[in-house]
């Protein structure tokens, strides 16, 4: 095992957006792979052709280069165990299911689905297992006569596994440790479908095989089913070569009760999918994290510590740190409570982190989108670079912004007016002929000494000041240091303000 490459997979199914939980997976995957030198394999698990939703695979994709991680092999990229889809793969997994038909560990079953539904109805708890396979239509009950008759008729059927009765199977899970499960408590899983398809459990086993899978990663809602993988290992003769399963934390509602669901998030007002997921089929719209302004730093930040940190205080990690950092071993077993305020200020902290450069094209986006016209891009960069620490969402930058590319057009009177004075106006009108007289330089240090001592002067407090003066610029009680805002509009625009505010405060 330890000779053998690295290699592991995200294997989703493409029914619908992306789970915050889905992304966490392949960020543990992706870390795991790049720490070991291994691959990365995206493989699309679209047995279900009920649940297929068009437009789902290429959302995962998408998901997947807005998070920065891009899988080595993939329908998209193609690799050597190529396809990567398994409906293109079809044709391959019914030689499995047939061999541990004749092995004796599986078999045909010709219930009809109303047979079926019938005995559902009628016996309380049924489950096609154990306790009733006997009763029912399939090859252990038939003669091997007629069961050559039905299959030669056409007659359809689907290939369950037979599972062994009183047996305890398990393993070693790298996350929770010993895991073992009571064979009685599975149902006989259906592993090829009357159309020809395999279901879940047969093609998870055989691709991650095929593919060379070391390693697997998946949500702990797949705990309940790794007893019928392991079988099949087992039974298809593949156990030395069988992954190391590793099954991740649930992410629990803020209230810690129960799994996050879609819903919750509608309920509670914050985004569980990665990106905006339009459903082709019922017209919903769910939101994205993405769409609300997060920076994929951040989104990957707060989903490796839903379940993981380092041993210290530190919570702010780069994809690089984190390829350096990340250990399986120190993932916790249980559930991690979503918090979406704290998923705010892991936003709002990578926002202060990046560079300006590196956020600016998103910026531009969001202003012009809003009408703003942004003509200078050196300008605009020292705008984000004054107010990003201000910016939790990506859409704050507006707000913070636009006033630097566009005078206020309104101001906050009712904060200026009840104290404005006479004395007040003519410090101002002083401030803007010290503005046009004299050589004020770039340096707003330098400008709020001026600014101040021009107000000792007149023996006006400079505090009562500096509110008006914001709101000139400004328009309202908000943004940086006044005299920074200042500077970077610049002498003109600055006594430009002054004085059509000057005219609004008068009437
Ligand atoms: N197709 C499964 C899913 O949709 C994959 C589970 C696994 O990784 O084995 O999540």
């Amino acid at each position: 095992m330890s000779s053998r490459k690295v290699r592991v997979r995200f294997a989703p199914s493409p029914t619908g957006g992306l789970h915050l939980g889905g992304v966490r997976t392949v960020l543990f995957n992706y870390l795991f792979a790049r720490q070991h030198g291994g691959d990365f394999v995206l493989r699309i698990e679209d047995t279900d052709q009920s649940r297929y939703v068009p437009g789902a695979e290429e959302y995962i994709t998408e998901c997947l280069q807005w998070c920065g991680l891009n899988p080595d092999e993939s329908p998209g990229v193609g690799g050597p165990y190529a396809p990567y889809r398994q409906s293109e793969r079809k044709a391959l997994y019914r030689e499995y299911a047939e061999r541990l038909v004749m092995q004796g560990h599986a078999y045909y079953a010709f219930d009809t689905p109303e047979e079926l539904e019938r005995n559902r109805r009628e016996i309380p708890n049924f489950q096609y297992g154990h306790a009733y396979r006997d009763t029912l239509r399939n090859s252990l009950t038939l003669t091997q006569t007629q069961v050559d008759q039905l299959l030669k008729d056409g007659v359809p059927h689907v290939i369950r596994i037979k599972m062994p009765v009183d047996e305890t199977v398990h393993f070693e899970d790298m996350i929770r440790g010993h895991v073992s499960f009571d064979t009685n408590q599975s149902d006989d899983k259906v592993l090829l479908k009357a159309d020809g398809m395999p279901t879940y459990h047969l093609a998870v086993v055989v691709d991650d095989y095929l593919m060379k899978i070391t390693h697997a990663f998946r949500g702990e809602e797949w705990l309940p089913s790794a007893p019928v993988h392991l079988l099949l290992w087992e039974y298809l003769g593949w156990k030395a070569d069988m992954p190391q399963w590793a099954h991740l934390p649930l992410i629990l509602k803020p209230d810690g009760h129960g799994k996050l669901s879609k819903r919750d998030g509608v309920r509670l007002g914050f985004p569980v999918y990665a990106m905006n997921w339009f459903d082709p089929n019922t017209g919903e719209l769910t939101p994205g994290f993405r769409e609300l302004g997060f920076l994929p730093e951040a989104f990957l930040n707060l989903l490796v510590m839903l379940g993981w940190n380092d041993g210290t205080d530190t919570e702010i990690f780069s994809l690089e740190e984190l390829i350096r950092k990340f250990s399986i071993e120190r993932v916790n077993k249980a559930g991690a409570r979503f918090d979406f305020e704290k998923a705010r200020w892991f936003n709002a902290e990578w926002i202060k982190r990046s560079e300006a450069r590196s956020l600016r094209s998103e910026v531009r986006r969001i202003l012009e989108d809003k009408g703003v016209i942004v003509a200078d891009d050196e300008y605009l960069l020292k705008v984000i670079g004054l107010v990003k620490e201000r910016c939790v969402l990506l859409p704050d930058f507006y707000q913070q912004s636009a006033y630097f590319f566009d005078a206020p057009k309104e101001y906050d009177l009712p904060s200026v007016k009840p104290k404005w004075t006479e004395a007040k106006a003519e410090f101002f009108r002083a401030f803007i002929a010290m503005l046009g007289n004299e050589e004020v330089s770039d340096d707003a240090h330098e400008l709020e000494i001026r600014f101040k001592a021009l107000a000792d002067e007149r023996g006006i407090k400079p505090g009562e000041l500096m509110l008006p003066f914001r709101i000139m610029l400004v328009g309202g009680k908000f943004g940086p240091h006044v005299f920074d805002v200042a500077v970077l509009l610049g002498k003109q625009e600055t006594v430009r303000r002054i004085e059509t505010a000057l005219a609004a405060f008068a009437d």
